[in-house]
């Protein structure tokens, strides 16, 4: 049996930056280093860095963290809302940013939008932190949704209206909703400009969406697919439908203890994958705990 990692796994660019940042900053003080919410969705690798000092605080901590001099709260790649920086500011606690630069630039993005009195809808999941962030950037004045029926039933269509969507959901139905929207603006409007009164901006990430073709070849390339993800990660989830979809025999684990080895029966090749959040070092341990199984099976 041969296993195999994917080439085109592991983390993106800005979980790598994130990090970077949080490694640079235990490695550079003797203080206490805290990260508002679990740094990436990941629990190996969130105890890895908890194991070099790294603290986990909710914002209800940040009165208390304000007590310590020189402590250092670092703000993961998700970002947060204008009323965390505020908080900070007038706690005077010392704030390292490890917000993703695309973030930000949602962020920037959908502020512009609202001082231009659009009504943001935005498709993705109200309670996920970037979601909070940029639901914070505009007070709080947007709609959010995850299907197209949802966009049909809350958008208020007497207004102009931007469509934007989590960096980390699903191509395919961010552009089933847009298209939806358009075709409703287009019938209420009879004969007018759609762009006057709707525009949808693809605010999708290409670390992401990017993968999609390359998940699907690899999904098809073996018997058995395994994604390791967080249980609570956004793109782990859409990018194990694409390999679900694809081949049958995916399965979705968050920790090499929930391996069965009845699911590599027949199997000549077992593909290794996961989300932008999984750590290449725990593949490694999972295609290894699999090797090793599996040559005891055949010995
Ligand atoms: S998935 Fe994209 S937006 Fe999210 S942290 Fe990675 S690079 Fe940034």
């Amino acid at each position: 049996m041969i296993v195999t990692i994917d080439k085109s796994s592991g983390f993106c660019w800005g979980v790598v930056r994130t990090i970077e940042k949080a490694e640079e900053t235990l490695a550079n003080t003797n203080e206490n280093v805290y990260i508002l919410g679990q740094i990436i969705h990941n629990p190996h690798e969130s105890s890895r860095l908890e194991a070099k000092g790294l603290k986990t605080i909710s914002h209800q901590d940040l009165e208390k963290i304000s007590q310590e001099k020189n402590a250092k709260v670092l703000i993961r790649a998700h970002g947060e809302p204008p009323s965390t920086y505020k908080k900070a500011a007038e706690l005077g606690i010392d704030i390292v940013d490890a917000t993703c630069p695309l973030v930000t630039s949602l962020q920037k993005r959908v502020e512009k939008f609202y001082k231009d009195d659009y009504q943001i809808v935005i498709y993705g999941k109200k309670e996920h932190a970037e979601i909070i962030g940029l639901r914070g950037v505009c007070n709080d004045e947007c709609i959010v949704i995850k299907t197209v029926e949802e966009a049909l039933e809350k958008v208020d269509f007497s207004k102009k209206t931007v469509l934007i969507s989590q960096t980390t959901m699903e191509r395919a139905t961010f552009y089933k909703i847009k298209e939806a929207l358009e075709e409703r603006v287009k019938e209420l409007i009879d004969g007018g400009e759609v762009s006057d009164r709707f525009t949808a901006k693809d605010t999708l990430c290409k670390a992401v969406y990017g993968r999609e073709d390359k998940l699907k070849e690899f999904a098809k390339s073996n018997d058995v697919v395994i994604f390791v993800a967080g249980r609570n990660s956004s793109n782990g989830k859409s990018l194990f439908h694409i390999c679900q979809d694809t081949n049958p025999r995916s399965y979705f684990i968050e920790d090499i203890s929930e391996l069965n080895m009845d699911w590599f029966e027949g199997a000549e090749r077992v593909g290794i994958t996961g989300a932008t959040s999984t750590p290449q070092w725990y593949m490694e341990n999972v295609k290894e705990k699999i090797e090793q199984e599996m040559s005891s099976v055949l010995v």
